[in-house]
């Protein structure tokens, strides 16, 4: 978790193996871990790489990490020659991607794009401590973010790996793919509110149960998904108040995660959500409430990079397939100051985030060595 001793612990091991493959590197003021390896001379603008280091509570070891590491050997390879390239490369190690501790997402990656919101530093973790408290408490002042922001020009373009976490790679039998665009994605959280009531003495007809709102949305916001092929919603997180077996809940949030491969259609699905939520609540007489948290546009992956990441993968011999990614990623904030591009690797099962996150060693190298095909013929400009 962002932040943390353990975070602590693993920063500083990845810092130690970025030495070790012949960077200079350091922890950054949001808590990365940044390391570059110099081009054929100092100061030259930079091919950037990586991928975060945070994970979920009860996560797998391949999310995140393996971008980081794939991305170090791919240096380690090169000092090992001795090899400069016309760029510099930098490797970052992303300390916050999930947005796990203070609920907001991709803050490693955000700073160095330089779309940090200062508003961030406010935000509390469950223990009720402030971003800004907990950066101080790892020695990184706060004030110094705005600092490590990128300037426009500095960054050729940024590529990252990463697991699939969905089954179509498997399917193909194909150890990579190359990610066509991010998914964009909306947040809502949904309040109901009706009236508690003793379960054992309100007849049902004078009910005004909350709860049983939220059941018809949640069908509402499945069914609205289902119907359009290339979307999906979800309801993941739900809680009823007062929460005891006799009373009928009076307060109900929940929250929607809408994910689509086109702006277009997420803000009228997002929209049609709303407005049949609205509807539920009209009928059922429930005060409703709707607030967007978060919300972020499709991130397309630049043409020019996926020919150059396709190439790779072709030199390297396998097949290439373009898939789009259902997933957010920090290639999302880093696109604000450069273009973008993704290598994914196959999956066990398509699952992620979870213990039970699996790939295989051949398929690692496999995207290890796409990876380093692709730095050493990384063109500069169109
Ligand atoms: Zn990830």
């Amino acid at each position: 978790m962002f932040l943390s001793r353990e975070a602590r612990a693993a920063t500083d091991q990845v810092l130690a193996w970025m030495r070790e493959a012949g960077m200079d590197a350091k922890l950054d003021a949001i808590g990365n871990a940044a390391a570059r390896y110099e081009g054929e001379r100092p100061g030259l603008p930079c091919l950037m790489l990586g991928s975060h280091l945070d994970t979920v509570r009860d996560a797998g070891k391949y999310d995140g990490m393996l971008g980081v590491i794939s991305a170090i050997e791919c240096v380690h390879a090169l000092h090992s020659r001795k090899k400069r390239l016309p760029f510099a490369i930098e490797v970052i190690g992303f300390g916050d991607e999930e947005g796990v501790r203070f609920g907001t997402t991709l803050l490693g990656s955000r700073a160095i794009a330089g779309i940090f919101d200062r508003k961030a530093l406010d935000a509390a973790d469950a223990t009720g401590k402030k971003m800004a408290a907990a950066l101080a408490e790892f020695g990184l002042p706060p004030e110094r973010i705005p600092e490590i922001a990128r300037k426009k020009g500095a960054v050729l373009a940024y590529a990252e790996l990463h697991i699939e976490q969905g089954p179509v790679l498997e399917a193909e039998g194909l150890p990579v793919g190359v990610v066509t665009a991010i998914n964009g994605f909306s947040r809502l959280r949904v309040t109901l509110r009706g009236a508690a009531g003793h379960a054992g003495t309100v007849p049902m007809k004078l009910r005004r149960d909350a709860l049983a709102g939220a059941a018809d949305c949640v069908l509402a916001v499945e069914k609205t998904a289902r119907g359009l092929p290339e979307l999906v919603g979800t309801v993941g997180r739900i809680e009823a108040k007062p929460g005891a077996i006799n009373v009928i809940p009076g307060e109900v949030v929940f929250s929607v995660d809408v994910r689509a491969p086109h702006d277009g259609l997420r803000n009228q699905t997002v929209a049609a959500i709303r407005s049949q939520i609205e509807k539920i609540a009209a009928a059922r007489t429930l005060g409703c409430e709707i607030e967007t948290l978060q919300e972020f546009g499709v991130t397309a992956c630049a043409p020019r990079l996926m020919q150059q990441m396709e190439r790779a993968v072709e030199r390297q011999g396998y097949r290439v397939r373009r898939l789009p990614s259902g997933a957010g990623h920090d290639g999302m904030a880093l696109a604000a100051i450069t273009e973008i591009c993704m290598l994914f690797v196959r999956c066990k099962g398509g699952i992620s985030h979870s213990p039970l996150e699996s790939i295989t060693a051949e398929d690692a190298a496999a995207g290890a060595k796409v990876l380093c095909d692709f730095i050493e013929h990384f063109e500069l400009s169109a």
